[in-house]
């Protein structure tokens, strides 16, 4: 937990954004509503659980088509990519694996991510 206060409550769980660790999402909590944070991760089982029930999911995704249209090399944008979650897995996987919550894939710039 990182704050409870006044009916706020905000959450910190660990993602799966190896190797880059630690990576952290978040879940907020207010008014009986409540919203997930990802933060860059690929698909990750605690962002899942933490998930449940949420009324919101905002996920970061990285698209290979994206760095592409950058100019970053396939070699270059592969490995990134990989600890990331795509656009195919965000509208196929996380809906089905969150039940009840809407989901927003947000998209990573490739300029950002390849400074990683
Ligand atoms: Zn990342």
């Amino acid at each position: 937990m990182v704050l409870d206060r006044g009916g706020l409550k905000i959450t910190a769980f660990e993602v799966d954004h190896a190797p880059i660790r630690p990576a952290f999402g978040y879940r907020v909590d207010y008014g009986g509503r409540s919203v997930v944070l990802s933060g860059d991760t690929r698909v990750s089982q605690n962002l899942i659980r933490h998930a449940q029930g949420v009324d919101l999911l905002v996920h970061e995704v990285a698209s290979p088509e994206s760095f592409q249209r950058a100019g970053v090399r396939p070699e270059r944008a592969k490995p990134v990519v990989e600890h990331h979650v795509t656009p195919e897995q965000a509208g196929e996987v996380l809906p089905r694996q969150t039940q009840g919550s809407r989901s927003i894939p947000t998209l990573s710039c490739p300029t950002r991510v390849s400074k990683i």
